[in-house]
């Protein structure tokens, strides 16, 4: 076996061993590939389950947790859905293959415009990538079916609720930046909105207003 795809076969096996175990996400997760997505000097880590750096003092966060985010989200092939923080576009563009229509947002420009460009060579042509403060959501393209925030606030940003239909789901982390978050599932009922709560995690923050380069 080459080392890529002996590599390859232990990324999976190692995405299995902690929790991800949905078909369809695991699929999505051997089709992308992660190194397109990592500065050239970090390609060689790609396929290890560890959070990177990214431009912008970001991290591209670890697969094992992005596998199960998407999970999480109990995805259809129908499904419209809102990211909030593109980063390097690498969760952006899983969702991309098991869903109808990705929207995606960042404050910072540059990662928008560099995910952008990946999302182009990939030809992942159902993702629309905006510079935005996502705390806000996307008035324009609400409702959402599902809502995947992948920067921690104290709590679910009311806009996102507001922009969820009744049925979505939304995941999150919440809690202060500096300490252990938690993961949580919101589902929108009729009456009102169930909590969850998933695992503990660790994100950079949901920081309001827009990058400074922009
Ligand atoms: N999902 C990304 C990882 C995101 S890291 C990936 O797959 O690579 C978190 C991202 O959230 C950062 O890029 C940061 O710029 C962005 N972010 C933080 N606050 C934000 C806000 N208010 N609106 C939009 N994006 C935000």
């Amino acid at each position: 076996m080459s080392d890529d795809a002996e590599r390859k076969m232990q990324f999976l096996y190692a995405l299995r061993s902690r929790g991800v175990t949905d078909k369809a996400v695991l699929t999505a997760m051997e089709k992308i590939d992660r190194a397109a997505f990592i500065r050239h000097y970090f390609t060689d880590r790609a396929y290890d389950d560890m959070p990177l750096p990214i431009a912008c003092g970001q991290t591209i966060s670890q697969p094992s947790v992005v596998g199960l985010m998407t999970q999480a989200l109990q995805l259809s092939p129908r499904d419209k859905v809102l990211e909030i923080g593109t980063g390097s576009g690498y969760q952006a563009a899983i969702l991309s293959q098991l869903v109808r229509r990705v929207y995606t947002v960042d404050r910072h420009r540059r990662l928008v415009l560099e995910a952008r460009e990946v999302f182009e060579r990939l030809g992942l042509v159902n993702i629309t990538a905006f510079t935005a403060d996502g705390s806000h959501g996307l008035p324009d393209q609400a409702p959402f079916d599902r809502i995947v925030v992948t920067a921690a606030a104290e709590d679910p940003p009311g806009p996102l609720l507001a922009q969820l239909k009744i049925g979505g789901i939304m995941v999150l982390p919440v809690g202060q930046s500096d300490t252990v978050q938690r993961l949580i599932r919101v589902t929108r009922g009729e009456d009102g909105f169930d909590y969850d709560e998933l695992r503990p995690v660790r994100f950079v923050p949901l920081v309001e207003g827009m990058g400074k380069e922009t």
